[in-house]
């Protein structure tokens, strides 16, 4: 397959746009592959990549229920950030922003990482001391950031209510210069396409329905195109897990599928430079301006489990009421679409890549809604613990019986209610 480039764009600007090659092959399933990944999601897709790229594994599939990116990865507000707290998250997030920063060139695919930054907003005296102690933590750990004051903010991001009366009074923000955004779809169809190129089989349209088990050894899966053996088989399926997990007789999962809704408005001239953020009790939003000028924003989750990829009008409101007092010029602004994702929220708000105790069976979930950041760090240290049967060393803390142990990675400090995470 041709590479993207400078010369093939003219070649085909000047010759009609007819000699462009399909972006991937459909395939056919074969009966059987060494290494099998559930989920064509930005997930999936990236750690058949890094099978193929880091570990030389060319017989590989990816079997995917609907069309690719058609998950929660197609379904995202964008942002990608590594401002954590906590020591394995750290690193875990940094490592996959830092791979995010070179990921266009990597995969020969613009997936439009714009790092404009990321402010998170405070509103109290208390919160500004949280931001300053987050701050020196990312510092400490050689990651840049800035706490901003309500003046340079107003400098910054002009239209916000800064009012003493506004529903929530702004103080202060921290910024995270590197941090920004990146078109979703852009990654899934960027790693499909590099993924393909490397051998990789992507089979859309093929669900899996059961997961074959040979004493404690998975064998390979049962799919809606016939039975596909493989003595190795990740799942990477998101909000789908539990019913996965249940396949394969793996009992109870410390996850919870949840959805949460996004927005995008009509577009807008240049607005917003940053992606604004704030949390706090009774008010969650986030919002960036796409490319093509659409206000990107959402707030929490619909708060019961679900797996419906649709959302419910209560969130619809809420959303609403903290755009409104946030940026009150957008309450002429148009509503173009809104749709939902279905959540995989696990326990303690932190993902699992993991072995289970089905030998051959790893699985990758509990992204609660923060994963599109984690999707090329996730896919190099799943396929790192697919290959060689053995965590990575950046995700071995973020094993599945960390819950057994007691060893809970809680960012927030919610505890074991996923829906707050
Ligand atoms: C509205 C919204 C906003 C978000 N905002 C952000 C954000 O700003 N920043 C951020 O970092 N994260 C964000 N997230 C979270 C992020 O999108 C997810 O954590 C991440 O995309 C999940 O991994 P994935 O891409 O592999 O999932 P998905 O794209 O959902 O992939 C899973 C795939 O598995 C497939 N599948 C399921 N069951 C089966 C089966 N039986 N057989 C075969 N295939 C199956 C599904 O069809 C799906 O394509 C947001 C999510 C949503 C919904």
């Amino acid at each position: 397959m041709n590479r993207y480039s400078w010369f093939s764009v003219l070649k085909e600007g000047l010759t009609g746009h007819k000699g462009w090659p399909r972006a991937w092959r459909d395939p056919e399933p074969k009966p059987a592959y060494d290494a099998i990944v559930v989920g064509g999601g930005g997930h999936g897709l990236s750690t058949a990549y890094y099978l193929a790229r880091n570990h030389g594994m060319r017989n590989i599939a990816v079997l995917e229920k609907g069309y690719l990116g058609g998950g929660n990865v197609g379904r995202n507000t964008t942002i990608v950030r590594s401002n954590y707290m906590l020591p394995y998250s750290t690193q875990f997030y940094e490592f996959s922003l830092k791979l995010w920063e070179n990921l266009s060139h990597e995969l020969n695919y613009n997936v439009m990482f714009s790092q404009r930054g990321q402010i998170g907003l405070f509103h109290s005296p208390a919160a500004r001391d949280a931001a300053a102690r987050r701050a020196n933590t990312m510092r400490l750990n050689d990651i840049e950031a800035e706490l901003l004051s309500r003046e340079q903010l107003m400098t910054m991001i002009p239209h916000l209510d800064y009012s003493a009366s506004a529903r929530f009074p702004i103080l202060g923000g921290i910024l995270q210069r590197r941090a920004g955004t990146a078109r979703h779809d852009a990654v899934a169809w960027g790693y499909a396409r590099a993924a393909d190129r490397l051998g990789v089989d992507l089979i859309q349209n093929c669900e899996v329905t059961g997961i074959l088990r040979q004493g404690n050894r998975v064998t390979g899966v049962e799919t809606t195109r016939g039975t596909i053996l493989a003595p190795k088989v990740g799942l990477a399926v998101a909000g789908n897990t539990t019913l996965l997990t249940d396949m394969a007789g793996l009992g109870r999962m410390p996850i919870e599928s949840h959805k949460l809704q996004a927005f995008v408005s009509e577009p807008l001239k240049p607005l917003l430079d940053y992606v604004v953020a704030f949390a706090l009790p009774g008010g969650h939003f986030y919002i960036s301006q796409s490319d093509k000028g659409g206000l990107v924003f959402g707030g929490d989750l619909d708060m019961y489990n679900s797996y419906a990829q649709k959302g419910n009008l209560p969130v619809v409101e809420d959303v609403a009421g903290c755009a409104m007092a946030l940026m009150p010029c957008l309450g002429r602004v148009r509503l173009l679409r809104h749709w939902s994702g279905v959540m995989d929220m696990s326990m303690d708000g932190s993902h699992i890549i993991s072995k289970t105790a089905v030998e051959g069976l790893y699985l990758n979930t509990g992204w609660c809604y923060g994963g599109f950041k984690a999707t090329p760090a996730s896919g190099w240290c799943f396929a790192s613990t697919m290959a060689k049967d053995e965590p990575h060393e950046l995700t071995a803390a973020f094993s599945l019986d960390r819950f057994e142990r007691g060893l809970a990675i809680d960012e927030k400090g919610q505890g074991p209610t996923p829906n707050l995470h």
